[in-house]
This record gives structure tokens, C-alpha cells and sequence, in this order.
């Protein structure tokens, strides 16, 4: 009969892992193949507003993630992460931060204003930029679960640009990466372009390898359903059932 010990002694007749051949740069956490450092902004800018990230756990082990490229771009203290599913929970020293005035919640609400309006009718303090960082889902479950998030005035961009980060499908148009959303927000408020220039620099960098090295480039799932970019030999009906399933994921995803 087979039994847990002999199991066990047969997983440890197998032979180890080789090791891993392939340096890993220390600063991006990348192989170095995949490196890019070299297009971080040099020196890191210092805006005088800062970003603070409530990320969802689970955004931590997306293999193509761009919080790290936002925290290496940015000054230290310019970019704050927390992470957590609902806020401030343990983290007693965003209390402070989320009950101050000067703390502008981006999140595309029908009440949020334009970022740009903010600018305009403000003196030039520095400002907390909250972005939830997740997906689309995962974001609004914390600003659900996070009463302290509601009374924040909540700011939107609007961009029509499709996102560089091409590679990671956006559940809809003008979605941006959290990494794009951080360097359009402070572009806005201190009034200077080459904080979304220079700061997705990497990310561009990254998506040109990794389309150069296959990965496929998507449109949204809203630009495909628009655009009925599904496959053409289908009749009707699947094409809905698709579509219908489509949606769905998206909304439990
Ligand atoms: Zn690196």
C-alpha cells in the first residue's frame, strides 16, 4: 500500500533544482537581461506633492508590476506603499495622512474633478496623492471596505491616450497603469510635463523587449467588443455567449 512515508522518501530521492543560472539586477529585482535601470530618471525627481499607493496584497505577485518603477523614479519619502485590503487597518500612520486636507483621492467617481482644477484653484502646497493600486475589481472593494477613503476629495485625470502599458490588458479605455496614473497626477499638479515623460520611461522600455520578444500586444476588452474584433468565423450566437463571458470575467476578475 502506498503510504505518506513512501511518498515522502520518493520526493527526496528526487535530485534538487539546478541552480538558477541568471543574475537578478539588485535594484529592480529583474534578471538583468531584462534590466531596466538604466532608464529610471537620473537623478530620482523630487516633486514636492508625494504618492501614497494603497495596494491590494495580490498585486504584489503580478509578475509585470509598476509600483517599483514609480518608488525608483521618486525622491525616498516621495512614494509611500501600504498594503492591505481595507485602510488605514494596521497602518496607524496613514490616519494622519488620509484626514488631511491636502490629500486628493484618484478615483474616477461621477463626483471626481478634473485634476487640473485642483491646480488651479489651489496655492502651490504640496499635496497626498492616494492611487489604489490593483485592479479595476480589487480597487473598488477597497474603496468600499475603507470609510475613511469616502470623505477624501476625489480627483480623475482624463487621457485619451492608450496606455503604454500595452502588454497587460486594460479593462477599458483610458486605464491607465499605476505607474502612468502617478506620473499624469504629479505632471498635472506641479505643472511640469517631465514627470509623465521621465517617469514611464521604463515601462516603454519594457513593453518595446517585451513585444520585441512576443508578447502580444492587446487592446482593451472594451475596444475589442466595440470594435467586434472577435473572431470573425463564430456565428452570432457564441459571439454573444463570448462577449457575455467576457463581461463577466472582467467583472469578477
Ligand atoms: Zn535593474
Amino acid at each position: 500500500m502506498y503510504n505518506e512515508a513512501d511518498a515522502l522518501a520518493e520526493l527526496s530521492d528526487i535530485p534538487p533544482d539546478p541552480p538558477l543560472m541568471r543574475s537578478i539586477c539588485s535594484q529592480c529585482e529583474r534578471p538583468t537581461s531584462v534590466c531596466y535601470c538604466t532608464s529610471i530618471p537620473n537623478p530620482r525627481l523630487c516633486p514636492s506633492s508625494r504618492i501614497i499607493l494603497l495596494q491590494h496584497p495580490a498585486e504584489e505577485k503580478r509578475c509585470l508590476r509598476t509600483a517599483p518603477m514609480l518608488q525608483l523614479g521618486l525622491d525616498r519619502g516621495k512614494c509611500l506603499t501600504f498594503r492591505g485590503k481595507y485602510f488605514p487597518g494596521r497602518h496607524t500612520e496613514l490616519i494622519d495622512i488620509l484626514n488631511s486636507d491636502n490629500t486628493l483621492l484618484l478615483y474616477p467617481s461621477t463626483s471626481a474633478v478634473e485634476i487640473t482644477a485642483v491646480r488651479e484653484n489651489c496655492d502651490k502646497s504640496p499635496y497626498n496623492i492616494v492611487i489604489i493600486d490593483g485592479t479595476w475589481p480589487q480597487a473598488k472593494a477597497i474603496y468600499v471596505g475603507s470609510p475613511i477613503l469616502h470623505k477624501l476629495k476625489q480627483v480623475k485625470l482624463l487621457i485619451s491616450a492608450i496606455s503604454n502599458y500595452i502588454i497587460r490588458t486594460q479593462p477599458s479605455d483610458g486605464c491607465l497603469s499605476t505607474l502612468e496614473t502617478a506620473a499624469y497626477a504629479l505632471a498635472a499638479l506641479e505643472g511640469d510635463n517631465l514627470y509623465k515623460e521621465k517617469l514611464v520611461e521604463p515601462l516603454k522600455v519594457m513593453c518595446e523587449f517585451q513585444l520585441k520578444n512576443g508578447a502580444v500586444s492587446h487592446q482593451s476588452k472594451e475596444f475589442r467588443i466595440k470594435n467586434n474584433s472577435y473572431p470573425k468565423l463564430i456565428g452570432k450566437r457564441l459571439n454573444k455567449v463570448l462577449r457575455e463571458a467576457e463581461v463577466m470575467k472582467s467583472e469578477l476578475s
